[in-house]
């Protein structure tokens, strides 16, 4: 798949469109994500144009991965969530319902979060 730099994280990341912004660096950028799934929900992107993790990990160099990693522990720590705990999560292609084509981690906490995935997936479709 390559990447399409019309979509919304590109233009946040040019500037186009505005965010909400927590926290940014040479690596990455993150913010609140426009339509929060818990109290505290944050996406952190990679400065760079990739698709995904599959993308991300196959071809950014070394210093944006250890870059952008770094940024999703800083983010959670100035979040205060490190003690009381949080969930990350990234989505890659159509079984995860992906949505953004611009790999980002989302960063959930502010709450009990519960357990990781649907209780009720019986194994089937
Ligand atoms: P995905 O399903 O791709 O893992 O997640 C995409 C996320 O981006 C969703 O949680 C959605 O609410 C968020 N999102 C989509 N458009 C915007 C936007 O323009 N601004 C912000 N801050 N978040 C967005």
């Amino acid at each position: 798949m390559s990447y399409d730099d019309k979509n919304v994280f590109a233009k946040i990341l040019r500037g186009e469109i505005p965010c909400n912004k927590v926290y940014e660096d040479d690596h990455a950028l993150a913010f609140h994500d426009i339509n929060p799934q818990a109290p505290v929900h944050v996406l952190v992107i990679p400065k760079g144009a990739y698709v995904s993790m599959a993308d991300f990990t196959a071809n950014a160099p070394e210093d944006l991965m250890v870059g952008f990693f770094r940024a999703v522990g800083l983010v959670a720590d100035q979040l205060d969530l490190v003690e009381p705990g949080y969930r990350i999560m990234a989505n890659h292609g159509p079984d995860s319902h992906q949505e953004v084509p611009h790999l980002h981690i989302h960063i959930f906490g502010g709450k009990r979060l519960g357990p990781m995935l649907m209780r009720n997936w019986d194994g089937g479709e």
